[in-house]
């Protein structure tokens, strides 16, 4: 199911009227849709699209002086968010995960916060690593650095790709996440978002994705850069222009063979050392990749990107 988490309305900043915004998310066939005004929950109706109430609120501070905006959904008394936000970051995140709700950290780039102002949060289900609103109007939309940081710590947190909506069109449906669910209800989506079974996008899509004896694999959607991100120094990256290069390198360590090409479909070997990667091409896109001999340590997750630079993220495996 296709949703975005973060939005707001005439009853907060938001340009738009709830019903309107409401009807701007099915229009472009979202699924699942949390209106999540400042500070309050905004009540809206819609048999076509599942709402989930939500709220975003501010509380705590971090170390550089700004306070964490939480992104909370499936919590309903609002009398009860408001005591416990102004209480401390730690009591709104309890008792969010004590109504059976999930809560996430917004924008840490936007907000200046750190590594270590998120490390120790419990009950945080994870963090945005992209809002549409803080890219397009004051380019701070990733903080995937902050998740990297997290995760090398062998802190679980989720990423999620948000929209932040305010000020419609511009900064609508830039960000969305899709979930893996058991029934298409609050329950089955609140229950995935905890266990990590969705990803995050700007548009192209993650098919399949495995880690298993030593090889990764993946399917996706058309892209030019592919990148499998673990921990410090560790990693692999690939993209049609540093393969176009690799081609063209002349060495005993560098072996390229083509396996098959047909009907704009090539199939591709690169050895770079010990490491082996198997690609598929289409029209000039990497649509699979496999990688063997790379010693992915600790964590990893995999991050797309087409040839417009809109990206994908799926969840981290700890291994
Ligand atoms: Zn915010
Ligand atoms: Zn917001």
């Amino acid at each position: 199911m296709k949703g975005n988490l973060h939005c707001h309305t005439t009853n907060s900043d938001g340009l738009l009227a709830p019903q309107d915004v409401v009807d701007l998310y099915h229009g472009h066939g979202y699924d699942f849709l949390s209106l999540t005004d400042h500070e309050k929950i905004t009540e809206a109706r819609s048999e076509r699209l599942l709402l989930i109430p939500g709220t975003e609120v501010v509380a705590g501070q971090g170390a550089l002086g700004d306070s964490y905006h939480v992104v909370a959904i499936n919590v309903e008394d609002n009398d009860a968010v408001q005591k416990h936000r102004l209480e401390s970051i730690d009591s709104i995140l309890d008792y969010v995960a004590g109504v059976g709700g999930v809560a996430f950290i917004a924008h840490p780039y936007w907000s200046r916060l750190t590594t270590m102002d998120l490390s120790d949060l419990r009950n945080c289900c994870g963090i945005e690593i992209y809002n549409t609103g803080c890219d397009l109007l004051v380019a701070k939309g990733y903080s995937t650095v902050h998740w990297d940081n997290l995760l090398v710590q062998g802190k679980m947190f989720h990423g999620f790709a948000v929209d932040d909506a305010h000020w419609y069109p511009l900064d609508s449906t830039g960000g969305w996440i899709w979930v893996k669910v058991q029934e298409r209800s609050v329950a089955g989506l609140v229950d995935s978002m905890k266990k990590g079974r969705f990803y995050s996008t700007m548009g192209p899509s993650i098919e399949n994705l495995s880690h298993s004896g030593g090889r990764f694999e993946a399917k996706f959607s058309p892209v030019r850069r592919v990148d499998v991100v673990s921990q410090g120094g560790i990693g692999f990256s690939v993209s049609v222009d540093t393969y176009e290069q690799v081609k063209a390198i002349r060495s005993d360590l560098v072996k390229v063979t083509v396996n098959e090409a047909k009907d704009g479909l090539e199939e591709v070997e690169v050895e770079v050392g010990a490491r082996r990667a198997y690609l598929d091409l289409r029209d000039g896109n990497i649509t699979f990749l496999s990688v063997e001999g790379v010693p992915f340590q600790r964590y990893l997750r995999l991050e797309i990107t087409d040839a417009n630079g809109k990206k994908a993220w799926s969840n981290a495996e700890f291994l």
